[in-house]
């Protein structure tokens, strides 16, 4: 009999591990609640990513006349850009459900629950709004339900004034500024977002650096960027209250108020202060699943400590990144069929690539050179500017670096982080040479594209 795997939750995580599980030949059910895709598709990196490559589209007309172009400010069709999202969104759920059903998986809406070690309970609304429940027998369970915004108790968005990200798309206003509350990943993403829809941007950065857990010299180029394009830093900074106000004009308007005593006046708050995972009434615990702080906990094989219950994605409390739910996704459905007792290469989250797609992009990948420093191992650091690659004189935007860093022994690759345009797509050669313990030679010997911005690679690597 094919081994039965029923997965919670249709996002990133739950709907690779049911294509691979199903290619290697499980019967494979999948469940979601909402749309195959998930939040991944429906409120995080797809819309925000259509919305930054609009505003990037803007920001580069901003460089034109240095391109020997006359300068136009765009108008931004709000319309437009909302069916743009819809369409990009409704293209990738379409293909997504596709392939799920030509690998013959059985797809489920419906929101469900662990009843037992080997039994998954599906409730179902129907069309007249009858509720049915059925209980789905199971060999092996995935959960892979993701997570949510993290709302603090001092806020309530009101999903007018006060938002979280996900409020914030399909865009029903522009608004004319904003505070953005948190200075990590989605934080500056989205100050680079409203910064480029001409929005007055204040970002509270409750450190003395954006993008804390980053390399300091790369936070330092986008606090540079952020700056000279006029948005505010409000550094050592913490929110404790978002209040709507009515000012003296008689306009709405939101108050942020920080620890230190300042306030930051504007049209829109944002919250970008971090998710918390979607495991409660799944029934975890009540099947020996151990949880912390709400998360799964996870082995390297993705197991829980009931070792056929596995958990992948966000809410596995690993690294959140799409990519990442995909891979463990993969690995889970290889564990599950038993392929890990073959060829198998073991998950690693410390080589996860990852981005910013700010402006400048932002990239690393492996080691960080801060990270090396404190633990005391020796590296040697390479960096080249990009303003020294004739491939971004000529683009007219030489922002940035590559900082590639090895092993003085070996050579071998270990890290890097890349600042600029398309760093998103170049930190795919570190990455490769991360994962496939590459030295700086076999970069450097490659015979790459001239003019290219991937010479700046070669150049970091030599
Ligand atoms: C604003 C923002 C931008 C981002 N941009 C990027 C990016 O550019 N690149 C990147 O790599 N990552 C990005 N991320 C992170 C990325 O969105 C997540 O890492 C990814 O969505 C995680 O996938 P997942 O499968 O764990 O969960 P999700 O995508 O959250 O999917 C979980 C699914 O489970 C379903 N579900 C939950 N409970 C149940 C239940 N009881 N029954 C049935 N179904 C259920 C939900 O409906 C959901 O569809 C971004 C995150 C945010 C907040």
């Amino acid at each position: 009999m094919a081994t039965r795997f029923v997965i919670i939750g249709g996002g990133p995580a739950g709907n690779t591990a049911a294509t691979h599980a199903a290619r290697l030949g499980a019967e494979v059910t999948l469940i979601e609640r909402d749309v195959i895709g998930g939040a991944a598709h429906l409120w995080d990196c797809i819309p925000s990513k259509t919305m930054i490559a609009t505003g990037g589209a803007i920001a580069f007309t901003r460089r034109l006349e240095g391109m020997g172009l006359e300068q136009q400010a765009p108008e931004v069709d709000i319309e437009a850009l909302t069916e743009r999202i819809e369409s990009i969104k409704m293209r990738l759920q379409r293909s997504t459900t596709n392939l799920l059903s030509s690998q013959g998986v059985n797809l489920i809406q419906g929101t469900a629950r662990v009843v037992g070690p080997h039994s998954v309970e599906v409730t179902r609304t129907g069309a007249d709004g009858t509720v049915s429940t059925e209980v789905i027998p199971a060999d092996a369970i995935l959960i892979a339900t993701g997570t949510r915004p993290r709302i603090p108790d001092w806020c309530r968005p009101d999903g007018e004034r006060i938002l979280v990200t996900r409020d914030c798309y399909p865009p029903k206003v522009f608004p004319a500024s904003v505070t953005v509350v948190g200075s990590g990943v989605t934080g500056v993403e989205f100050v680079h977002m409203f910064n480029s829809f001409g929005a007055k941007v204040t970002l509270v950065v409750s450190r003395q650096q954006v993008l804390p857990s980053k390399d300091p010299e790369v936070a330092a180029v986008l606090e540079d960027d952020f700056l000279r394009r006029g948005v505010t830093l409000l550094k050592g900074a913490r929110a404790t209250a978002i209040e709507r106000v009515t000012n003296e004009a008689g306009d709405e308007e939101v108050v942020v108020r920080c620890d230190d005593g300042r306030t930051v006046r504007s049209s829109h708050a944002v919250l970008a202060i971090g998710s918390v995972p979607n495991t409660d009434g799944l029934g975890l615990e009540d099947v020996g699943v151990q949880l912390d702080g709400g998360y799964v906990v996870i082995n390297r094989h993705c197991q829980s400590s009931v070792p056929h219950i596995y958990a992948a994605g966000d809410m596995s409390g690993k690294l959140p990144l799409s990519s990442v739910a995909s891979m463990q996704g993969r690995k889970v459905a290889e564990h599950v069929m038993g392929l890990q007792k073959v060829a198998h290469r073991h998950l690693d989250y410390d080589k996860a690539a990852s981005a910013i797609f700010t402006e400048p992009e932002i990239a690393d990948v492996g080691l960080a050179e801060a990270d090396a420093f404190a633990s005391g191992r020796k590296i040697r650091v390479t960096k080249v500017p990009f303003s020294s690659t004739p491939k971004a004189l000529i683009n007219n935007d030489w922002r940035g670096f590559v900082k590639i860093i090895s092993d003085p022994a070996t050579g071998v690759v270990l890290g890097g982080s890349i600042v600029g345009r398309h760093a998103a797509e170049l930190i795919s050669v570190i990455a490769l040479a991360v994962t496939a313990n590459l030295k700086v030679t076999d970069i450097m010997e490659s015979l790459l594209v001239h003019p290219a911005l991937s010479e700046a690679l070669a150049e970091a690597a030599d």
